[in-house]
C-alpha cells in the first residue's frame, strides 16, 4: 500500500498534536517535599487572573467534598473518594522534610488538556490530626495577595493548628457579577458561597459546632490602601472590639514583638477593610448550629478573625510567636 503526499501530511500531524491530544497530566507535586513547596506548587498550577479557566463546581461535587472534608477532621486520610471527586482530586498522606510530621492532604490534581494548570480550580485542603491548636488558616486570594499562600501555611504548620485552606483559583479568574446572596459563578471565594473553598468552611464549623475554634484569613492589601496601618484586623464587621477580644490580644503580643508596625482593628476609621461582605465572615458571625444570615454573633462567638496586610509584613517568622500566645 502506497501513502499519497497528502496521507503522509496528515501523519505528520498527528505526530506533531500527539503531545497535546495525549498530554492529559496528573499535577500531584511529586517533588514538594514541605508544606511551603507544596503550597507554591498549589499556587503555581492552578488557573490564573484573567485566565477564564475557572469551572464553577456542581452542587453534587461540594456535597462530596464536604464529606470528604468532614472525614479528614476525623482522622480518617485513606477512603476512597466519592466517584464525583475521583477523577479530579487526589486525597494522601503528606510527610513534611522539615519535621517529619504527617498530615492529610486533599488536593486537585487532574489536567486533561496537559497545559499545566489543573482544569476546574477546586483548591487543596490539610489535615494535621495531632493538633494542638483548634486554629483554620485560610487563604482565600492566593496569587492577587502575593505571599500569603506560604505565610499561612508555615504559621499552620509551626503553631501546630488543625486545618489549612487555600482556594484553587485566582480570585480574578473568572469574574461574575451575578452574585445573588453570596452566590455565583465567581472564584473569589471570599465573596461566592457555591466554591469548594467554602463548602469546607461550612464543613469545618459544623465540625467543631459550639466548641472553640477560630478561622484566620490571610489576605494582602496593597501598598497605598490603607496608608495609615500595616495590618489591619477584623472579624467581618466594621463594630470596635470589647475588652478580651482575641483581635485585641493579637494586636498587643504582635506590638510586644513588632513595636514598629501600625496596626488597626475595626471600627478605628483608620481602614475601612473589615471584609463585612466576606461569605465565610458571614456564616462565622450567625447562629453556629443553624448557619442562619442575620443573628448577631455574641462577642464569644467571634471565631472569625480577617488580617489586612501590606507587603512588608507578610513574613511568618514574625506572626508565629504572637499567634501561639494569643491561642496558647
Ligand atoms: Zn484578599
Amino acid at each position: 500500500m502506497r501513502f499519497g503526499r497528502s496521507s503522509l501530511l496528515l501523519v505528520g500531524a498527528s505526530v506533531l498534536m500527539a503531545p497535546r491530544a495525549t498530554g492529559a497530566a496528573e499535577l500531584t507535586c511529586p517533588s514538594s517535599v514541605t508544606l511551603e513547596a507544596l503550597v507554591a506548587c498549589i499556587r503555581d498550577q492552578m488557573p490564573g487572573r484573567s485566565s477564564g479557566m475557572f469551572v464553577a463546581p456542581a452542587f453534587m461535587e461540594m456535597s462530596a467534598w464536604r464529606s470528604v472534608v468532614s472525614a479528614m477532621m476525623y482522622g480518617a486520610c485513606g477512603s476512597p473518594l466519592p466517584s464525583t471527586l475521583s477523577p479530579f482530586v487526589q486525597i494522601r498522606s503528606f510527610r513534611d522534610a522539615d519535621n517529619g510530621r504527617s498530615y492529610c492532604l486533599l488536593m486537585e490534581t487532574a489536567d486533561r488538556n496537559g497545559d499545566g494548570v489543573v482544569d476546574r480550580g477546586f483548591g487543596a485542603f490539610i489535615v494535621d490530626a495531632f493538633a494542638e491548636r483548634e486554629l483554620s488558616h485560610q487563604v482565600s486570594h492566593p496569587i492577587a495577595d502575593e505571599g500569603t499562600e506560604t505565610q499561612a501555611v508555615t504559621v499552620f504548620k509551626r503553631t501546630r493548628s488543625r486545618t489549612f485552606l487555600l482556594a484553587g483559583a485566582h480570585r480574578d479568574a473568572r469574574l461574575d457579577e451575578r452574585a445573588f446572596q453570596g452566590f455565583s459563578m465567581s472564584s473569589d471565594v471570599a465573596h461566592n458561597a457555591a466554591t469548594m473553598f467554602h463548602a469546607a468552611h461550612v464543613e469545618i464549623a459544623a465540625y467543631y459546632g459550639w466548641r472553640p475554634w477560630w478561622a484566620i484569613q490571610w489576605h494582602g492589601m496593597a501598598e497605598d490602601t490603607c496608608e495609615r496601618v500595616d495590618v489591619h484586623l477584623s472579624h467581618g464587621f466594621d463594630t470596635t472590639p470589647a475588652a478580651g477580644d482575641k483581635i485585641l490580644e493579637l494586636r498587643s503580643h504582635l506590638l510586644a514583638f513588632e513595636p514598629t508596625w501600625r496596626i488597626g482593628v475595626a471600627g478605628s476609621r483608620v481602614c475601612s477593610l473589615n471584609a463585612t461582605s466576606n461569605v465565610q465572615g458571614l456564616l462565622l458571625n450567625s447562629a453556629p448550629t443553624t448557619f442562619n444570615f442575620g443573628t448577631a454573633a455574641a462577642p464569644a462567638a467571634r471565631r472569625f478573625v480577617h488580617i489586612e496586610q501590606h507587603p512588608g509584613v507578610r513574613d511568618p517568622e514574625k506572626w508565629i510567636a504572637a499567634v501561639m500566645a494569643t491561642w496558647p
